[in-house]
């Protein structure tokens, strides 16, 4: 790294929490589950592990933060990332945050499980925080154990890589590493509990600061812990708002505007690539607009608005494709409300810049299906083309991913037969999706047709339809290798993930559509939170 050959140590690596600097934390250094009031931190050690082993990691990440191969694989850094040892100067810490679960007000919650080991500040004075999940019980963990099984963690550690490389704002994941201990686990609430490996997934972000994390000090009254952490936030993280907002109050509201922009932004990336997070409570929401905390999570197989991962949210599809920008909005506001506490921001101000999420959103999904549809002026096609599309999807099941793929070199209805899950399906529509396609051809030549704009267009919708994604059946065929002690499906899943947008000859197998047999088995089309 420093031009010499030498190699990297740990030694080497500089650390400086400004979250540990700058925010107050708890006097309490004991471990025992509590209400901690006026700070945002409590210091806690990683409970250490029996046989740690490095299964996966991102040699991207890696590379971000400053971090040697070779460093990563030593038993050294492996230790560190395990939870049996600390990088030289650092000091781990958990943080606290509260959150509304499922529309209520669920008070404090906490890192239950996330131990923070710092902020890396690499050799260019970039700046990001490391995040062991798993690594053990905190003063936040309520009745729970802190811990991670095998299978949570590796739907966390591909899904996050996979979502960087598609182009979808993330947290990332470093690594991926087995405990050699045993986790229990009860995974559908039924009483049958197992005994389960138990991993722990390093996850890297500039910050994992959430929309909890304002909401719990505003819930309690605290409002100069609630002032000092959004000062906080804003000078490290939306520093450029500072010089154009002298004013504080006007700031605190240009924030929220940036907050509610980007939540917009992102989730309009999660609408165009098929992902449902499955699990949007206000303490999974990051201020950074970044996707974080991967548990139910899934991928859209056929088209379907109201289809949910989640079994705890099977009733009541709160959490459901289609509700994921309505949802979102709602979040904001409730960060909205946790700021309005604060007597120098007005009502007014504060729905205007919540408005902001709307119109972001709008822009964000209109360009996004713009780009998926290869259509430039498409807009006022909206009611007709687009409608029409989800409309032939109640109708019939047909694959998101290969739909939108095959778009862009279709030369005829009877291309999108493999998109179908039933041929029976596709003979009951073919007729209306003749017709459709007719349409369709009709629009796209409108905008012109020569060989270049051809060509650009092709090349435009293939930067916005993704050929492969972390579809759910795939990441559980990963896990039940892994559960076999085989890994190498999970580095051939990553390595896939790494190009999503490419053609990848050979790799035909990995975008194919769900299989019957995975229709209803639990892990390819239902999760729990059990993890
Ligand atoms: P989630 O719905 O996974 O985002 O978790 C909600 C809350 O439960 C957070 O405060 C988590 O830290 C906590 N939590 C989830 N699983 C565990 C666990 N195994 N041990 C301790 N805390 C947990
Ligand atoms: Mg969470």
């Amino acid at each position: 790294m420093s031009g010499d050959n030498r190699r990297m140590r740990l030694s080497d690596l500089h650390f400086d929490s400004r979250f540990q600097r700058e925010l107050p934390s708890d006097a309490n250094s004991s471990r025992h589950s509590r209400q901690v009031h006026g700070a945002l931190w409590s210091d806690v050690v990683p409970a250490p592990v029996g046989a740690p082993a490095l299964v996966a990691y991102s040699r991207e990440v890696a590379d971000q933060i400053g971090v040697s191969e070779e460093l990563l694989r030593s038993p050294d850094f492996v230790s560190v990332l395990a939870g049996n040892a600390l990088f030289p100067g650092t000091r781990p810490f958990a943080t606290n945050y509260g959150g509304h679960q499922f529309g209520n007000w669920a008070g404090q919650l906490g890192d239950g499980r996330a131990i923070a080991l710092g902020e890396i500040v690499t050799p260019i004075g970039n700046r990001f925080e490391l995040q062991l999940k798993g690594a053990g019980s905190t003063p936040y963990s309520r009745r729970a154990d802190g811990r991670a099984v095998l299978r949570s963690s590796i739907r966390e550690f591909l899904c996050s890589e996979a979502m960087h490389h598609l182009g979808v704002p993330t947290t990332r994941a470093l690594s991926l590493v087995l405990t050699g201990d045993l986790v229990e686990r009860d995974m559908f609430y039924d009483g049958n509990s197992e005994m389960e490996p138990g991993a722990i997934v390093c996850r890297v972000a500039p910050s994992f600061l959430r929309f909890g994390h304002f909401e719990l000090p505003a819930s309690r009254g605290e409002s100069a812990l609630l002032n000092t952490l959004i000062d906080f936030t804003i000078r490290n993280y939306f520093p450029e708002l500072l010089s154009e907002h002298p004013n504080r109050g006007d700031r605190i509201i240009a924030w929220f505007s940036v907050v509610c922009a980007r939540t917009a932004t992102l989730v309009a990336h999660w609408m165009r690539v098929g992902f449902v997070h499955g699990v949007m409570n206000t303490d999974n929401l990051s201020v950074l607009g970044l996707t974080i905390d991967y548990g139910p999570y899934g991928w859209i197989d056929a088209v379907d608005h109201g289809w949910t991962p989640n079994t705890t949210d099977a009733s009541g599809k709160r959490y459901c494709f289609g509700r994921q920008p309505g949802v979102a909005q709602w979040n904001l506001a409730r960060l909205g409300d946790a700021l309005a506490t604060l007597p120098e921001l007005s009502e007014d101000s504060l729905s205007s810049a919540l408005s902001v999420f709307e119109r972001t959103y709008r822009e964000a999904i209109t360009e996004a299906y713009g780009n998926k549809l290869g259509l430039n002026d498409w807009v006022d096609e909206q009611g007709d083309l687009l409608d029409d599309f989800f409309e032939l999807c109640r109708a019939a099941e047909i694959d998101m991913t290969i739909f939108f793929r095959k778009l862009a070199v279709a030369e005829g209805a009877n291309d999108f037969a493999t998109a179908f899950y039933s041929a029976d399906q596709f003979l009951q529509q073919q007729a209306v999706l003749i017709a459709w396609f007719a349409r369709y051809q009709q629009r796209v030549n409108s905008e012109g047709n020569s060989d270049d704009h051809k060509a650009a267009r092709r090349e435009r919708m293939n930067r916005a339809n993704p050929k492969f994604v972390l579809r759910n059946y795939l990441a559980q065929q990963a896990i039940d290798a892994a559960h076999d002690g085989d890994f190498t499906a999970i580095e051939t899943l990553h390595d896939v993930m790494r190009r999503p947008y490419d053609e990848q000859p050979g790799r035909e197998s990995f975008a194919e559509k769900r299989p019957e047999w995975a229709r209803t088995k639990a892990g390819c089309s239902m999760l729990s939170c059990s993890s």
